[in-house]
């Protein structure tokens, strides 16, 4: 029977059960839409990305045999929504069946179902046949507990895939590195640099341009830095494993002005589009270290497979046990909207100038950028959990909600309440001037708390301990705070220093 099969643009996954074979009554539909460039302001890097890969998959699909609709942004028949679209492609092309692979996101997954009410024909969902687990695994894995722990959910996922263990022991006799994972980087280390793709985006630059599609962020379409097909995500894995690997554990949470991608694999919007198999980007760095355990210490290859094997699946878990209450969780009830410079980087404060801008030149930043400098002034500053969101869910190239809100709100925001973490992520400048070089070339001093030139991470810190003292006084992981707080000789002076700071926080 004719079916339409649809395929979102984060569904680029080649090696799915639907492409095994030919099957002459199924066509592939692929559609670039305004409501998806326009729920969120994204970055450009990461609308020519999908958009990008997206036409390079049908190219694929079509080169394998396969029939294919693919609605372009500015083709006029586009009605820029899905369901229209698939309402007028099923009149147009009288399809008497609908399946599409289960979405990732809550959005529309509860658009697709409700679509699909309403639809005359039959229609059938089919799993992503990408993730490690299911939907709801970790919700079953945790039943009953407030607090889930990634690291228990990790450990179980090692023993099912037999990922770096000995037998049933841990490889190197422990779960987990972390302790080895804080180096600040050496600067008499290289950074080998990212492969580059031959590609010249300039004329699909062009055509989102002129459909009038609001964008943040830079870029050069002719230098594009992001994988946008299987190949030359398989060459960026390569590249990882042979020349960042090595380095990957030690320098896993270091940040350096010069150096935005450190040795990080930037391999998360190939894995997020479904270029690459999360499987399969595991398994090779495991047999990198199989192979050559002098090069590869256990640290590095640990590091990196917990993100994956752990964190990755884990995160995925907590959004499906999780939405829709996660989108509207605010344990703070913080409402301070967001400052001027998270859209331009101009900020007198060295850490958040460099996070910010290379964020918007680079639609990147890693995690502890991500973590212990926006997120963290976030936290301090009392942003609204919402703006927050929307700002991560633009910005960057590998933000689909199920991983970036659960990061957010969840990891950097603790709007959950602890769901995802079992404190907050904060700290004082101490922290950010360990792990970067930012502190030394800063307007502000790292070591002052109160008056002039003071860091505002330092009474800002303290001041939302105070300020959330009800909520946090109780916490066992928490209460030596309280007691550093109880003693603090300038307690008075440090929370009128915030109490200024926050005042106007567009000064900053
Ligand atoms: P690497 O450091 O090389 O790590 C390898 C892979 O591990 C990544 O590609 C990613 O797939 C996975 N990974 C690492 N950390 C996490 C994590 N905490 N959760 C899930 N997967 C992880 N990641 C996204 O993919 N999309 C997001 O929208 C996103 N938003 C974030 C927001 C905040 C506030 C924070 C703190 C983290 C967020 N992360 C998000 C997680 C992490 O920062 C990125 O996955 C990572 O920086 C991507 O760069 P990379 O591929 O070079 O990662
Ligand atoms: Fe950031 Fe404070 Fe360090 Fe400046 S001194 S870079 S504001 S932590």
């Amino acid at each position: 029977e004719k079916t339409l099969r649809l395929i979102l643009g984060d569904q680029l996954n080649r090696q799915h059960s639907w492409f095994k074979k030919k099957q002459d009554a199924a066509v592939y539909l692929m559609m670039e839409l305004r409501q998806e460039t326009d729920y969120v302001q994204h970055h450009i890097q990461k609308v020519l990305a999908f958009f990008q890969s997206m036409r390079l998959f049908a190219q694929w699909l079509e080169k394998e045999g396969h029939k294919v609709i693919y609605l372009s942004i500015e083709q006029k028949e586009n009605r820029q929504e899905l369901e229209q679209n698939i309402r007028y492609l099923i009149k147009r092309e009288d399809f008497k069946q609908f399946n599409y692979i289960l979405p990732d996101e809550y959005r529309l997954d509860r658009q697709i179902r409700n679509i699909c009410k309403q639809l005359e024909i039959e229609t059938k969902s089919f799993d992503a046949e990408h993730f490690l687990s299911d939907r709801l695994a970790v919700k079953s894995f945790f039943s009953g507990k407030k607090t889930f722990l990634m690291e228990l959910f990790y450990h179980s996922m090692r023993e099912k895939y037999d990922i770096l263990m000995d037998g049933n022991k841990p490889a190197g006799g422990k779960w987990n590195f972390d302790q080895e994972n804080r180096n600040k980087f050496d600067e008499k280390i290289m950074v080998p640099s990212a492969p580059v793709f031959n590609r010249d985006l300039s004329d699909l630059l062009h055509t989102i341009r002129k459909a009038g599609i609001k964008t943040i962020g830079e870029v050069d379409p002719k230098n594009f830095q992001w994988p946008c097909c299987r190949e030359e995500a398989l060459e960026l894995l390569a590249h990882f494993c042979d020349n960042l690997l090595p380095h990957f554990g030690r320098y896993q949470d270091a940040m350096h002005s010069q150096h935005p991608f450190l040795f990080h694999s930037k391999l998360s919007f190939a894995l997020n589009s479904k270029m690459l198999h999360p499987l399969e980007v595991i398994r090779k760095a495991a047999a990198c270290r199989e192979k050559n355990p002098d090069k590869y210490g256990i640290a590095q290859v640990e590091g990196f497979i917990r993100q994956i094997l752990g964190w990755r699946e884990f995160m995925r878990g907590v959004y499906w046990a999780k939405m829709p209450d996660f989108a509207t969780m605010n344990f703070f009830g913080h409402k301070r909207p967001l400052p001027a410079f998270f859209w331009d980087g101009k900020t007198k404060m060295n850490c958040l100038h460099h996070a910010i801008k290379q964020s918007l030149d680079h639609a990147y930043a890693h995690h502890i950028q991500r973590l212990m400098v926006t997120g963290n002034f976030a936290l301090l500053a009392g942003l609204d959990p919402d703006e927050v969101d929307q700002w991560y869910l633009g910005i960057y190239v590998d933000a689909i909600e199920w991983v970036e809100i659960t990061n957010t709100r969840g990891m950097s925001q603790f709007a959950d309440g602890g769901i995802v973490g079992t404190k907050p992520y904060v700290s004082s400048a101490n922290y950010i001037d360990k792990m970067s070089n930012y502190c030394g070339d800063c307007h502000y001093a790292k070591t002052k708390k109160t008056g002039d030139k003071a860091c505002p991470f330092n009474s800002l810190y303290w001041s939302f301990y105070e300020r959330n003292r009800d909520k946090l006084e109780n916490n066992p992981r928490i209460g030596f705070v309280y007691n550093t707080l109880s003693k603090m000789k300038q307690k008075d002076e440090i929370l009128e220093q915030a109490e200024r700071y926050l005042k106007d926080l567009d000064e900053l």
